[in-house]
């Protein structure tokens, strides 16, 4: 046997075997229930995994409500685009990062007036997908109680999928999640003086 034919047997020995260890993982994977994401860390990805996942679900014919904290400029590309379709609900609620409104009280209330908007959606059983989008900086400044949010999470419709983003995830919050992923911060563009770029930042 020459070189390139051992190599194309061996090969096609290890996928059979892989095959194997991902039919069997597949067939252990039975649950059919809501899960909860956490997406976490310094890098560039997690709202836009996000709302990867709003398309996704969209794309299903399922229903879906995002609540955008801290952050509220409403002028992304996202918003625009997921605003015409239909069974989306998109709600900004807070006016922008504490160090641009620089009241506490404004961000707070702004904070508890969102949290109210997403419970609702949250005992909504018409409702497939929560995206609670830059939720850890409210559990970081003390502007939401993390007991109270993991609570309602814990009881929401038993389909339900929620996705929380945001830097540095408490750890309680990524014990109660089902994914959590955390998105190093190898480069990114920014630092190098790049603006921020539509289509890819914002
Ligand atoms: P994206 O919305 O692009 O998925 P993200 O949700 O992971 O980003 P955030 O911390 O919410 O990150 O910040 C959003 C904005 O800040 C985006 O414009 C993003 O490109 C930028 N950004 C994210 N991470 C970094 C970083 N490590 N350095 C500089 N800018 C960053
Ligand atoms: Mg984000």
């Amino acid at each position: 046997m020459n070189e390139e034919s051992e190599r194309s047997q061996n090969h096609t020995a290890r996928m059979a075997r892989k095959k194997a260890v991902v039919d069997a993982a597949i067939a252990r994977a039975s649950e059919q229930r809501g899960v909860f994401l956490v997406l976490t860390g310094n890098g560039k990805g997690k709202s836009s995994s996000a709302f990867g996942m709003v398309a996704r679900a969209l794309g299903h014919g399922m229903t879906v409500s995002v609540f955008q904290f801290i952050k509220g400029k409403g002028d992304t590309g996202e918003q625009t685009f997921f605003q015409r379709q239909a069974n989306l609900q998109w709600e900004q609620c807070g006016e922008g990062f504490t160090w641009e409104t620089q009241s506490r009280e404004r961000d707070i209330a702004a904070a508890q007036a969102g949290w109210d908007k997403a419970r609702a959606a949250l005992s909504d059983p018409a409702i497939h997908l929560v995206i609670l989008d830059e939720m850890t900086y409210l559990f970081k400044y003390g502007y939401l109680s993390l007991e109270e949010v993991l609570s309602v999470i814990a009881s929401r419709p038993a389909h339900q999928h929620v996705v929380v983003t945001g830097r540095a995830a408490p750890d309680a919050l990524c014990a109660a999640a089902d994914t959590v992923s955390e998105i190093a911060d190898v480069k990114h563009a920014f630092r190098a003086g790049i603006m921020a770029q539509p289509g890819i930042d914002l």
